[in-house]
């Protein structure tokens, strides 16, 4: 999409500064400045081309759309293998320390925390993580409060959650360190903090990875993405398979492996009625 944009730009611009060389000179005579002139465009106009272009779509060769009526949706988004995440130019979005609560399952709740919990007080400025867009606003009583989503040319959107007011809109374009919220504890809160997601195409990535909170810092230059690896069933691998031991029981095998007894199933062609023997291979993936 991107380049087509780019193009229609380029070729206007072509087609203004060819109109205005050959109507003054002769064309033929005048070829060597011409092509001159056409460098200039090429390095001049094309890198203001690309600036702007990065602004206005950021990351846009990589997600399949531009919306402003979701917070974010990761379903049917191929994610890359691997993608270099660009950190230079960050800012830290508080200057607050104090992690209260860390990415991932909570099973005291038994639901996945999404993001990074910082402490902040009622009216801290929070600020935009990177340069980029602001895709999403809104408003939350029973989870993120206030929030505000923002989309960075080096792929990520970040998400800033439970704020007490919002301070940028959708579609505005933002500088990393530009205030977009001042920290607050609307929604599901229980005390002033600020949520803060990171996500790659709407699947939520451990903020830590890119950002140290307590040392004020990110990570590196860069993060380098991988996507975890689907495990497949190897009889070479003792990981992806499980032998039936004396007493097992298939909800007895699936508490051990961390594999469901539907899947179990599934994968094996038995049901939940089937005899299980011991020495029996059941595969896990
Ligand atoms: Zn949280």
């Amino acid at each position: 999409m991107m380049h087509f944009r780019l193009l229609r730009y380029l070729l206007v611009a072509l087609v203004m500064s060819t109109t205005a060389v050959a109507s003054a000179q002769d064309l033929l005579a005048e070829q060597a400045p011409m092509d001159k002139q056409m460098a200039r465009i090429d390095s001049v106009v094309l890198s203001r081309l690309i600036k702007a272009e990065v602004y206005e779509y950021p990351a846009d060769d990589l997600y399949p759309e531009w919306s402003n009526d979701y917070a974010h949706k990761y379903v049917g988004v191929t994610i890359p293998d691997s993608l270099l995440i660009d950190l230079t130019g960050f800012c830290m979005p508080t200057e607050n320390t104090k992690v209260n609560d860390i990415f991932g399952y909570r099973p005291r709740r038994r639901r996945m925390h999404y993001g990074l919990d910082i402490k902040v007080e009622r009216g801290d400025t929070i600020r935009a993580a990177f340069d980029g867009k602001v895709r999403y606003c809104s408003y939350q009583r029973r989870g993120y409060g206030h929030y505000v989503v923002i989309r960075h040319p080096n792929g990520l959107e970040t998400l800033y959650a439970h704020l007490t007011s919002r301070l940028v809109e959708e579609n505005e374009v933002v500088k990393a360190g530009d205030p977009i919220g001042l920290g607050g504890n609307t929604g599901r809160s229980t005390g002033p903090h600020l949520h803060f997601e990171t996500r790659l195409l709407g699947k939520a990535l451990n903020p830590a990875l890119f950002f140290d909170f307590p040392n004020q810092d990110v990570t590196g230059d860069t993060y380098l993405y991988t996507k975890p690896k689907k495990k497949v069933y190897d009889p070479s691998d003792p990981d992806t398979y499980y032998k039936v031991r004396n007493g097992d029981s298939l909800s007895r095998i699936a508490s051990r492996t961390g594999v469901s007894v539907k899947q179990l199933c599934k994968l094996n062609g038995i049901t939940t009625q089937s005899t299980l023997r011991i020495g029996q291979v059941l595969r896990l993936y």
